[in-house]
């Protein structure tokens, strides 16, 4: 699951998509692509295998111009990585779609719309969702209710940015369980997966929560929520230092997060631990309670966290006394399991 930026601006907005992608590098992915809308209310896309350079490449060659757009970088889950694969995905000449997640329900999905007459062109589960947003779009002629409805449909998990050419002054973008955040411009407005993609452009973030839908223009953001209730969605301010998706001095983003490890362990930790101890109350409000009555701790990982949590589980039997058990997220969440009473789980992403 990768990255997503968009844009919808006064100005050009290719190179802010394409900064965007730069900084969300430091996410392993395959391929890169771009839809861009311009005022001819045409639908442009570029996707590259391989690195954002070669997208930009691509671009720099044919460029892509308008006000409207949306970027992605893939991390394949459905399809091998390939140019007919990489997102933006696109129903007809008009819709087109980038997604962050996984469909668990797109083969019944894909059945149903062949049987209507869209013809796929890629493997993914992302395409899927391009045709049934541009099926309702059909039917309601409003792209914000067309996503709503075919959102309603898709089991999984999703991050997704949509823009349709037939109207170019905005893009829908929701979420469920894959991050979104809007970036808050001044006469313009972003999206990202990552803020860190965002902050040449703004320092300003609303983060959506589970189940939202947002519709996006230039000066104006309205959100709703899973219920459909219109929503605000706080305005905050990032703080940090900026250089968090950059390089600098290190030659790759692994040998930079080597080094980094004791500055980001003495951040994380601050304000939660004593001297002696842990203090509880940064783990959630009612936590001290919660944790007396713990008697298995489960821990769900993948990859590098998978490994931190196997660690974890020695401290945990040898300091805490507690039976602590380490589970693929993947295995754990295909499989029928049985969970004891009082487990603790602890999701490491
Ligand atoms: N499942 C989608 C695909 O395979 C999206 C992957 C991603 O999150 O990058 O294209």
């Amino acid at each position: 699951m990768c990255g997503i930026v968009g844009a919808v601006s006064e100005r050009d907005v290719q190179g802010i998509l394409l900064e965007g992608l730069r900084r969300l590098e430091y996410r392993g992915y395959d391929s890169a692509g771009m839809a861009v809308i311009d005022g001819g209310r045409v639908t442009q896309r570029a996707r590259e295998v391989g690195k954002v350079a070669s997208l930009a490449e691509a671009i720099e060659t044919n460029p892509l111009s308008g006000h409207l757009g949306i970027a992605h970088t893939r991390w394949a889950t459905h399809g091998e990585p390939s140019q007919v694969n990489a997102h933006p995905h696109m129903s007809g000449d008009r819709l087109a779609i980038v997604h962050n997640g996984i469909i668990e329900n797109y083969q019944e999905l894909r059945e149903e719309l062949k049987a209507a007459g869209f013809e796929f062109t890629s493997q993914t589960d992302t395409e899927v969702v391009a045709h049934l947003i541009e099926q309702y779009y059909r039917k309601h002629s409003n792209l914000y209710d067309a996503v709503k409805a075919a959102i309603a449909r898709l089991r999984g998990a999703y991050a997704l940015a949509v823009v349709h050419a037939d109207e170019p002054d905005h893009l829908v973008v929701c979420r469920e369980g894959s991050p979104l955040v809007i970036g808050v411009g001044i006469g313009e407005n972003f999206i990202a997966s990552d803020q860190l993609a965002l902050l040449p452009v703004t320092d300003r973030f609303m983060f959506l929560e589970e189940g939202d839908i947002a519709d996006i223009r230039r000066d104006a953001v309205s959100i709703h929520d899973r219920e459909g209730m219109p929503v605000e969605r706080k305005i905050i301010r990032f703080e940090h230092g900026s250089d968090s998706a950059e390089k600098g001095e290190y030659r790759h983003f692994m040998l930079k997060e080597i080094y980094e490890q004791p500055a980001v362990i003495k951040a994380t930790m601050e304000g939660r631990i004593t001297d002696t101890r842990v203090l509880e109350q940064a783990l959630g409000t009612d936590a001290a309670n919660l944790l007396q009555d713990v008697n298995h701790v489960q821990i769900i990982a993948c990859g590098t966290s998978y490994h931190a949590g196997m660690v974890a589980r020695y401290w945990i039997e040898e300091l805490a006394g507690v039976p602590c058990s380490v589970e693929v997220a993947s295995e754990f969440r295909y499989r029928k399991h049985v969970i004891q009473r009082d487990t603790l789980f602890l999701c490491i992403s």
